[in-house]
């Protein structure tokens, strides 16, 4: 099994310190204060915790927690250490993981961990093959299908902003082990005690490199280009699955497909697993100018120490559907996030630096397939619903041009004539959103932007580009409660695309629930 365990340390005696320091503090300036508060001169320490508190514009500062270890400190104090472990023993047991995204990749970490023989097959190419369609994608217009911001190693999480916040419950050692792999990684040690920790594109793609030279040299299958078109189903049971190159078998099989595959969901379904129809959200990115929402934020352009402002606005108002703020990518860029030829998908990302000159952030309003369509949608409706209005926004334009317009424009009804710089790599196409989006989502999406203005000083000044449709998926598996499929006995499907998860940690995490579970099953 997979410990977490905070046991006791023997040596010096240890103490929680909670500090206040500038945006732009220094070691020394931190050692000082630790010195002082306990009135000693020898130790050492660990930052437990780093949140910054924006909540009053003259007075903004990181609060820090810190554990100071030091023979000095009078009386006992807790002592404690974090270890984690998943035993290793050879099992004989073959376990084949679709999908390289975060739920993919960290359940099949687990399991050749514990000592499974693992397949880790991802329909897309690796990482730096993706770099370079995707730069020819901006360059060109050309798409390649399976490798572009959704597929490919690593999946929608490679070139993602990498936030790693998460607002799942009951994932906390699950977190603190998919953080220490990052650690390992390459990721920054930060990470384990940020409120927000943001990883960075460019740092994620050295990371997802790196791990998976981990796994392989761990003995793991790591294959390519290797989409799964077909299962094979026997007696409640999965026997292999499909690809161009011939048939798999295993005792086991996750499937981390992300919420793009809309194929291989259409697969699946008409297999006989079983999904469901589930709340998802719709809307479009909005983007700002940085200094705009760093003057908004912290009431000046720049703050020494600190990389760009973030925000996050709710709204919520009886009769209308919710409406909020999602995946914030401050100095980021607006991304084309299609995995389709036909569709417009836009989504944002960052590298770690945070330093364009742009802030974006999804505005979508929350709803439920039924209400939009008036009936009880069944799965496959729900996805060819989706789907056409994603191709909607391709139609618009008849290319990956962004159909958008001004905010102060969209409150008034009206086009926008023209727009300022914008990071999108294509071009923006002045469109009426009141003819692209739903009538129900354009009410909802206007009173809450309305109120996101009077929240956010210069919202109105920003760009709507379309479509945000990716927050979260709007079908969901039917699962048991250790994420195996209820119709098929060694079926998981987990992260993203199995609508229990969303987002890099909390997809991770459910790909790690999947692999206990699994070795739970051969102990
Ligand atoms: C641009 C962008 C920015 C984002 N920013 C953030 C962020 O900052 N923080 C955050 O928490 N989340 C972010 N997200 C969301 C996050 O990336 C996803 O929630 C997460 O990657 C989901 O993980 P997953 O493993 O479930 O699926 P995915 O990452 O989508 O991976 C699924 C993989 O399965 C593969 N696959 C699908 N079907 C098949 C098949 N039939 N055969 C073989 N392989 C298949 C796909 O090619 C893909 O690589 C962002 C997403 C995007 C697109």
């Amino acid at each position: 099994m997979l410990n977490y365990r905070k046991s006791s340390t023997t040596g010096s005696t240890r103490r929680v310190l909670d500090v206040k320091l500038p945006t732009d503090f220094t070691v020394e300036e931190l050692k000082k204060k630790i010195a002082k508060k306990l009135g000693i001169k020898e130790f050492s320490y660990t930052i437990e915790k780093q949140s910054l508190d924006a909540r009053e514009k003259g007075n903004i500062h990181w609060n820090i927690r810190v554990g100071v270890s030091s023979p000095a400190l009078p009386g006992p104090g807790p002592r404690y250490s974090e270890t984690f472990s998943i035993p290793y023993k050879k099992r004989d047991k073959k376990v084949v993981v679709v999908g390289s995204g975060p739920a993919g990749f960290f359940a099949a970490y687990t399991l050749l961990t514990a000592g499974f023989d693992v397949t880790l097959l991802e329909q897309g190419p690796d990482v730096d093959t993706r770099v370079k369609d995707i730069e020819s994608f901006e360059s060109t217009g050309e798409l390649v299908e399976n490798s572009n911001y959704a597929f490919g190693e690593g999946g929608a999480g490679t070139f993602s902003d990498g936030k790693l916040t998460s607002r799942t419950k009951s994932i906390s050692s699950e977190r603190a082990f998919i953080f220490d792999t990052y650690i390992k990684g390459g990721a920054p040690e930060e990470i384990a005690y940020l409120a927000h920790p943001h990883l960075g594109s460019d740092n994620l793609r050295k990371i997802v490199k790196r791990l998976r030279r981990d796994f392989m040299e761990k003995g793991g299958q790591f294959l390519f280009n290797a989409k799964v078109g077909n299962i094979e189903l026997a007696n409640g049971k999965m026997q292999a699955v499909e690809t161009a190159s011939g048939k798999i078998g295993a005792h086991y099989f996750i499937f981390a497909i992300g919420h793009s595959s809309y194929e291989t969901y259409r697969m699946l379904i008409r297999k006989g697993v079983e999904f469901r129809v589930k709340p998802f959200a719709v809307g479009c990115r909005v983007e700002h100018a940085q200094e705009m929402i760093n003057l908004a934020q912290w009431g000046q352009p720049s703050l020494p120490g600190l990389k760009a402002a973030e925000y996050r606005l709710t709204f919520q108002k009886s009769n209308l559907l919710p409406v909020y703020s999602f995946c914030m990518c401050p100095g980021g860029k607006v991304v084309p996030a299609t995995a389709s030829k036909s569709a417009n998908i836009v989504n944002g990302m960052s590298n770690y630096s945070r330093n364009s000159a742009f802030a974006n952030a999804a505005v979508v309003a929350g709803v439920h397939i039924n209400e939009l369509l008036d009936k009880a949608a069944e799965p496959l409706e729900a996805l060819d619903w989706l789907q056409q209005l994603e191709e909607r926004f391709f139609q618009f334009s008849n290319s990956y041009a962004a159909p958008a317009c001004r905010i102060s424009d969209f409150l008034c009804g009206n086009v926008s004539a023209a727009f300022s710089k914008s990071s999108y790599p294509f071009a923006l196409v002045p469109a009426d959103f009141n003819e692209l989006l739903p009538v129900k989502v354009i009410e909802s999406l206007k009173e809450g932007i309305k109120n996101f203005c009077r929240k956010l000083r210069g919202f109105e000044e920003g760009v709507m580009l379309g479509l945000e449709s990716k927050t979260s998926s709007l079908v969901q598996a039917v699962r048991e409660k250790n994420g195996r499929c209820g119709a098929v006995e060694n079926l998981y499907i987990a992260g993203e695309g199995s609508g229990y998860a969303g987002g890099i940690v909390s997809s991770a995490a459910d790909g790690v629930k999947a692999a206990l579970d699994i070795i739970s099953k051969s102990e």
